[in-house]
């Protein structure tokens, strides 16, 4: 089967690999369809690691993806051939003490697809998944809005636990997909205002446009000052999308005594820092959020239903071919870009 393998920094090339097959009776043979370009795939074509997990090349990227069912298991009950499924990147072993407590999210024995070290990713033509990772579409959603619904999720996912109220007033700093999940899963909970930041102009008009209240440029204003202004009380929840030092102060600034901080975003440096005086004074929660856990179902729901609107999240589309066109494309915010999608 073809697949676009990286073999260095910034490096791709479309391989021949062999075929996986099925090897348990829960497994599902998948024909990948349609694959999202995630930020994380990104900090692995330019860095080679994320955090302590470094890739081994060749190494296979992607995590997020639909599919056709090309074959099942004996044991596999749910999904037939010729489904349409999206794809839960993130197989648990339903055991462990995690699992049982019902986190199936930092299950310790998590093997998520395209991590170095632990399952290799689905840019390539077949996957085999267990059959709970296959999410079926029942033919409501498009593959390419499926594919979308894994990103979606972490947005569903995030206010999910932020617990934010009918009314309640959000800040989300950085507004690329993740962001911009976020923002559709608040308006959908029916947020009062939504605050969004990007260093990105085109970003901060792309925000606009999906339906935030205000949105700015911290390089180019005081956005902190910018969102006081509208929301002098402060904000009762922000969530830190961009993965910076920066935006964890920003967040911290805009929030409100008693207000929710979510970090969302992925760091590039192992440590940072918190205005610890202003986050006790203010008493502020911190949560943090691992992916997702137990909502990709809803965030099918929500766009099988138009509730959510994502598809404008998509800017480009590329063939599995152009993988590598696709990945510098993002890597370097060129051309608008807010997600890509490589079909195979
Ligand atoms: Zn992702
Ligand atoms: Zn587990």
């Amino acid at each position: 089967m073809k697949a676009a393998v990286m073999t260095g920094i910034r490096q791709m090339r479309i391989v021949d690999l062999p075929k996986p097959s099925i090897k348990n009776d829960g497994d599902v043979l998948l024909k990948v369809a349609v694959v999202g370009v995630c930020g994380s795939d990104i900090h692995y074509y330019l860095t080679g690691g994320i955090g302590s997990k470094y890739v081994q090349y060749p190494y296979l990227a992607g995590h997020e993806c639909s599919a056709t069912v090309e074959a099942i298991g004996k044991k596999v009950k749910h999904v037939r051939p010729g489904d349409t499924v999206a794809v839960e990147p993130a197989v648990s072993c339903h055991e462990c003490p995690q699992c049982k407590m019902g986190r199936e999210n930092t299950c310790c024995n998590l093997k998520f697809l395209s991590v170095p070290g632990e399952l290799s990713g689905c840019l390539c033509e077949y996957i085999v998944m267990p059959e709970d990772c296959c999410l079926p579409t029942n033919g409501r959603v498009t593959h390419e809005q499926a594919a979308l619904c894994e990103p979606f999720t972490i947005g569903v996912y995030t206010i999910q636990q932020s617990h934010l109220a009918k009314g309640d007033k959000i800040a989300i700093l950085g507004s690329g997909p993740i962001g911009l999940s976020c923002l559709t899963a608040a308006k959908i909970q029916s947020a009062a205002g939504v605050y969004m930041t990007d260093k990105l102009d085109y970003r901060v008009e792309f925000a606009k446009k999906a339906g935030a209240t205000w949105a700015g440029n911290p390089d180019k204003g005081d956005v902190v000052k910018d969102i006081l202004q509208r929301e002098p009380l402060g904000a009762d929840i922000v969530c830190e999308c961009a993965g910076q030092q920066n935006t964890i102060d920003q967040a911290v600034e805009v929030l409100r005594p008693g207000g929710v901080l979510m970090l969302v975003g992925i760091h590039e440096s192992d440590r940072v820092g918190f205005l610890i005086n202003h986050i006790r004074r203010k008493e502020i929660t911190i949560i943090n959020v691992r992916r997702q856990n137990r909502c990709a179902s809803r965030a099918i729901e929500l766009v099988a239903s138009g509730r959510a609107e994502i598809d404008s999240f998509v800017t480009h589309r590329f063939k599995l071919e152009q993988a590598k066109e696709a990945f510098d494309l993002v890597a370097d915010y060129r051309d608008g870009v807010v997600k890509a999608m490589i079909s195979l």
